[in-house]
């Protein structure tokens, strides 16, 4: 990694376990993990990268991901930033990506904006929550994106208008382009202040109150999509509701099991808990669903390396 030694505030890790930079907490090794915080610093890391023909994949806080055991063979850029990078101008406010999603819904209703609050309480970066188009309540953070500036591999940026990015429920195309996003644009409307706050808070006691607490109970949200509705004027269908019917809070393999509170939330309920046995369970839970219903559920979480009896939507093998 010698041809990154100019770039300024960057850290190399070599060795390293992704357990230590995923919410699940698992994950086995990765030759190389590369931290950057700054639109700046991720251009020249792509740019050397491009140069020098060498692979890498990009992640954010790993807060929808489920490394396998064996870890990954190629290099990860992880592109986070605890310090929050936020310009407004006006009703206009510009991101970078490796910015807490809650951070920047925060911000916005400090301002007195409306529009982010789909995304208050929901862990990770913005750049993650473009990729997997991220919201909760219907609302989803495309709704008030526009532009995503995206970096090609000479180290180029491209400001992408939403319409091109394809974004439906939890979907963009970044899902399976691979490409890296380096900041983001939001239109925001005026809002008041106080019952944005309000609302804000009322979210985060509902998000408290539904879902595990990460860090105790180590998870990647829900492990499933919503259904399709049956139609067009119809809400999802929550995945849970179809699991909860198979009993899957009551189902476990090894360390791994679902939260009692949330029939598609699978945990790490103990240190012995591997990868496999979170894919393994998640494998169950699936089978059980389309025994009893015939409905195929779709994975939400993404997988990063090789499982047993893996299917093939991985993001790297
Ligand atoms: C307790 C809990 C609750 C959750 N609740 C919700 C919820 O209510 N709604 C919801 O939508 N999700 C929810 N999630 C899932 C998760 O928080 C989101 O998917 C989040 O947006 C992922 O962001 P991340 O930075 O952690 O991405 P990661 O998990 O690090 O990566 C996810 C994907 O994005 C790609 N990626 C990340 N950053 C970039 C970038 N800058 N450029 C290109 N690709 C990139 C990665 O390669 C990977 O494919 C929850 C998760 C947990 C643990």
């Amino acid at each position: 990694m010698n041809f990154l030694s100019d770039i300024q505030g960057i850290h190399i890790k070599k060795n390293i376990l992704l357990l230590e930079y995923t919410i699940f907490q698992l994950g086995g090794p990765c030759p190389f993990l590369i931290e950057c915080a700054t639109p700046q610093q991720l251009k020249q890391v792509v740019a050397k990268f491009s140069e020098n023909k060498l692979f890498f994949i990009v992640v954010g806080e790993g807060s929808n991901l489920l490394v396998s055991d064996q870890g990954v063979d190629c290099t990860i850029v992880r592109y986070f930033s605890s310090k929050p990078q936020i310009e407004q101008e006006d009703n206009i406010i510009t991101v970078s990506a490796s910015t807490r999603a809650d951070d920047l819904a925060l911000f916005a209703v400090q301002k007195g904006l409306a529009g982010l609050n789909c995304i208050t309480g929901i862990p990770g970066t913005v750049g993650g929550a473009v990729v997997g188009n991220a919201g909760a309540f219907g609302k989803q953070i495309s709704e008030c994106i526009t532009s995503v500036s995206v970096l090609v591999p000479n180290g180029e940026v491209i400001d992408e208008e939403p319409r091109a990015l394809d974004f439906r429920y939890r979907f963009s195309r970044f899902k399976e382009t691979q490409e890296v996003i380096s900041e983001v644009k939001f239109s925001l409307s005026k809002g008041d202040r106080d019952s944005l706050l309000k609302k804000r808070d009322e979210i985060l006691l509902s998000r408290k109150d539904k879902h595990p607490d990460y860090r105790k109970d180590p998870c990647a949200g829900s492990f499933f999509k919503n259904v399709e509705p049956v139609a067009p004027e119809e809400k999802r269908q929550a995945a849970g509701w179809f699991l909860d019917q198979v009993g899957s809070k009551k189902m476990s393999i090894g360390g791994a099991g679902v939260f009692e509170k949330h029939a598609n939330i699978i945990i790490k309920k103990d240190k012995s808990c591997t990868a496999q046995d979170v894919y393994q369970l998640s494998r169950e839970m699936f089978k059980a669903v389309f025994d009893k219903f015939s409905l195929k559920l779709e994975r939400e979480v993404r997988l990063m390396g090789n499982f047993e009896g893996d299917t093939d939507d991985r993001i790297i093998r």
